[in-house]
């Protein structure tokens, strides 16, 4: 297979404390800056995530690291290597640090494996570095790599005094015996031992390619330029990343639980069928498409139901093999220690029978209300449907203050 036909393999999520190099790393592994989205929860419903997909390429004369680059020539053997395409890697860099948490907690099928960034200029743990930390530990993402940043700007003192820091931090957990690696993202300084790192400690798991696919869609679009004529039109794009199965050319897909439509005061929302007719990632156009990176699906279906994210938090299958679609819902639920990103010390309540909650289901955003609870258990009462299992996982955020803040997760019963 030429390089220019594989889809990524495994998604690998950039987490970290604000500002410590996280978008400037995902361009020294890509060459592409993730777009910058703004963090709001836009119309109440949307995540969005920024992929950026990476090769891993390794030359087949050089020893190891300096083997590796994230570019199809080697920079130490000009002439004659054919360096050799081990991985195309979809790095998942999300655009801010609550909706990152909210994602981790609730859809961690997006994530095979985490790239942990510690600026060397700063304590650790910071606050957000430690937060991410719990939340892989929660979610049970057990391949790590801790990448130690900004090298370029600390002595080689201080540099060490920070990696016994990341230690000490480390002490004591799953992660303590994890591969540290020292690198300047800014100036790709030691990024080829960054890559055989990820190599070795993040391989690509196995996938589930038998049961029917799933996918929970992450953006949606209409990509005609406006005044296009009609016969000129395609058809709309939904785009997200495959939990489990296959999806080919021809299939047919049912999406759910779908399109809003008001009636009167209340929204319903109206299951699409369609069917397949191109999958891309990035711009690699592929006949089928498996778990492992982000997939743009071409569909029949009229671009205007697509367009301007309509159908984020929607989830895609094959017609009549969808889970199915909850307006309640019952789950195990555990409460985070403290709220996320609050200055002060503030000790989380269970949520009251009547409370607000916002909840996060994959990709799906909605207001609920708790109609009973118990230690361990509660029911949320949704605004909008969603589509779940048992199993599943949810994060939900309590209104604190004037704001929604990130109060635990849970495991749908
Ligand atoms: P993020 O918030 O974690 O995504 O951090 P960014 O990637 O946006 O980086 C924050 C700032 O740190 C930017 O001004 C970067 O240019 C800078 N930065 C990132 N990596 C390095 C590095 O390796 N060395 C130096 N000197 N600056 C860096
Ligand atoms: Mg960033």
């Amino acid at each position: 297979k030429g390089s220019k036909d594989v889809q990524p393999e495994v998604n690998i999520g950039v987490v970290g404390h604000v500002d410590h190099g996280k978008t400037t790393l995902v361009q020294a592994l890509t060459g592409v800056w993730t777009a910058r989205h703004s963090e709001e929860l836009k119309r109440g419903m949307t995540i969005k995530l920024g992929y950026a997909d990476g090769d891993i390429y390794k030359c087949t004369n050089c020893p190891e690291p300096d083997a590796y680059s994230p570019e199809p020539k080697c920079p130490r053997c000009p002439k004659g290597s054919v360096p050799q395409l081990l991985r195309r890697v979809s790095y998942v860099d999300a655009p801010g640090h609550e909706v990152l948490m909210a994602t981790m907690l609730s859809g961690s099928s997006l994530m095979d494996g985490a790239l942990l960034v510690i600026a060397a200029n700063e304590p650790c743990p910071q606050p957000q570095t430690l937060e991410h930390f719990m939340a892989l530990s929660i979610v049970g993402i057990k391949r790590l790599v801790v990448v130690q940043n900004k090298i370029d700007v600390v002595t080689k003192e201080e540099a060490l005094k920070n990696y016994q820091q990341i230690k000490e931090f480390l002490k004591g957990t799953w992660a303590e015996d994890a591969v540290i690696v020292p690198v300047s993202a800014l100036h790709k300084v030691n990024i080829d031992a960054l890559l055989e790192a990820i190599e070795e400690e993040i391989p690509t798991p196995p996938r589930d390619l038998e049961s029917p696919p799933l996918m929970w869609i992450a953006r949606s679009f209409d990509v005609n330029k406006p005044g296009t004529p009609p016969e000129k039109l395609v058809g709309g794009v939904v785009g997200g990343s495959l939990i489990r199965g296959k999806l080919r050319i021809g299939d047919k897909i049912e999406i759910r639980p779908g399109y809003p439509v008001r009636s009167g005061t209340k929204i319903e929302y109206v299951p699409l069928e369609s069917e397949v007719v191109s999958l891309r990632f990035g711009n690699v156009e592929v006949e089928e498409a498996l778990p492992g990176g982000l997939v743009a699906i071409g569909t029949k279906l009229d671009p205007s139901l697509t367009k301007a994210d309509a159908l984020v938090g929607s989830v895609v299958g094959r017609p009549g093999e969808l889970p199915p679609v909850f307006n309640e819902l019952t789950m195990e639920y555990h409460l985070l220690e403290r709220v996320v990103g609050f200055q002060k010390e503030t000790k989380i309540t269970p949520p009251r029978r009547g409370e607000p909650l916002m909840i996060t289901v994959g990709t799906a955003i909605t207001v609920g209300v708790v109609t009973s609870i118990t230690k361990d258990e509660m029911s949320v009462k949704l605004q909008r449907p969603v589509v779940a299992w048992k199993g599943a996982r949810v994060a939900f955020n309590r209104r604190i203050g004037n704001r929604w803040r990130l109060a635990g997760w849970g495991i749908v019963k």
